[in-house]
């Protein structure tokens, strides 16, 4: 296996933009503010979503951002999720408030963004956030789709006049990404489960953004010689037989055998033999999305301080 693709990680971009939220906490308290408090509701038993709430409250905590996380049962109806965002956002203490998706099916989810209130919506999903973003004058930039633009800036990557390619169209990286890559001047192509002869258009991208959440679906032939492969999924292989057939001799049996599964992308690491750069999973998009959820906090407790006009 020849490698092209130069590794693109995400805890160098992460440590750059935690440098820059350190310097905002530092001048929000020489004005004499008290530190941001970032509000995440957990809602269910999610492994992955446990862990991903412990690493966001973990972040703060290191940063000196106050947080809370306020975990609820799988089954808690709709009514009582939207009592609790209610009294966060009536909470003065309270900044920042993020709610982790994916919700448990019978919760309405587009009910619960909308009732959190916009200026403490510091994942950027509710309506008249995205609203703001589309219109190109954004407040909360969603943090995985942001923290992908900073890492293309800091790699050099041009995005001016780019063709970008987006796999998936959710609401949280597809869509979003869209909104900003289209922003900088890139030509945007938004794939998604109905698009007809998938890898003919991913061979046309620059940029290939890969949001799909499915294990190493995205092979060499989808990739351009030289493009540039972002890759957002993080899926759990639990199969063993299914290790073997992505890795082959070079899976990591001890890493599998500790856990009991693996962390593998959307994107088949044998892309690294095409791509000019890749992210690698893990260590790749997901540090990025951390940072940018801090700075969106920062904002957070920023407008609230001295809100605008
Ligand atoms: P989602 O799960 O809401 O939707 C998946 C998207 O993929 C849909 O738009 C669908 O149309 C598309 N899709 C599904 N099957 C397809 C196929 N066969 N061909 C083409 N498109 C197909 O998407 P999401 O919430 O953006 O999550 C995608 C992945 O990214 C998941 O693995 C998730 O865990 C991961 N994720 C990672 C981060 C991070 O911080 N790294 C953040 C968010 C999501």
């Amino acid at each position: 296996m020849t490698i092209t693709a130069t590794k693109l990680l995400g805890k160098p971009v992460q440590e750059a933009i935690l440098e820059d939220v350190k310097e905002g906490l530092a001048a929000l308290a020489a004005a004499g503010h008290r530190p941001p408090k970032l509000a995440a509701v957990l809602v269910g038993e999610d492994p992955a979503s446990a862990m991903y709430v412990r690493t966001k409250t973990r972040t703060c905590a290191e940063l000196g951002i106050d947080s809370e996380a306020i975990v609820l049962p799988d089954s808690t109806p709709t009514a009582e999720l939207l009592a609790r965002v209610d009294a966060l956002n009536a909470d003065d203490g309270v900044d920042g408030i993020l709610v982790q998706l994916p919700l448990p099916d019978s919760i309405d989810t587009a009910a619960v963004l909308d009732r959190i209130d916009p200026s403490k919506d510091v994942d950027g999903l509710h309506a008249q956030n995205v609203g703001m973003l589309v219109q190109k004058r954004p407040r909360f930039v969603p943090a995985t789709p942001g923290g992908i633009m900073q890492m293309l800036d800091r790699a050099g990557i041009e995005i001016e006049g780019a063709n970008a390619v987006i796999i998936g169209r959710s609401e949280i990286v597809g869509k979003p990404m869209a909104s900003l890559l289209m922003h900088r001047n890139a030509t945007i192509t938004v794939c998604h489960s109905r698009t007809r002869d998938l890898p003919g258009v991913c061979r046309g991208a620059d940029i290939l953004i890969v949001a799909i959440g499915r294990d190493a679906m995205v092979t060499q032939d989808f990739v351009k010689p030289g493009a540039t492969v972002i890759d957002v999924g993080i899926n759990r292989v639990a199969e063993r037989q299914r290790v073997e057939e992505i890795f082959g001799a070079r899976a990591d049996w001890e890493k599998f055998d500790e856990r009991g599964y693996i962390v593998v992308g959307d994107v088949h690491p044998e892309v690294a033999e095409v791509a000019g750069a890749l992210t690698p999973v893990p260590g790749g998009v997901g540090p990025l999305t951390i940072g940018m959820l801090m700075a969106n906090t920062l904002e957070a407790a920023r407008l609230r301080a001295a809100p605008a006009d």
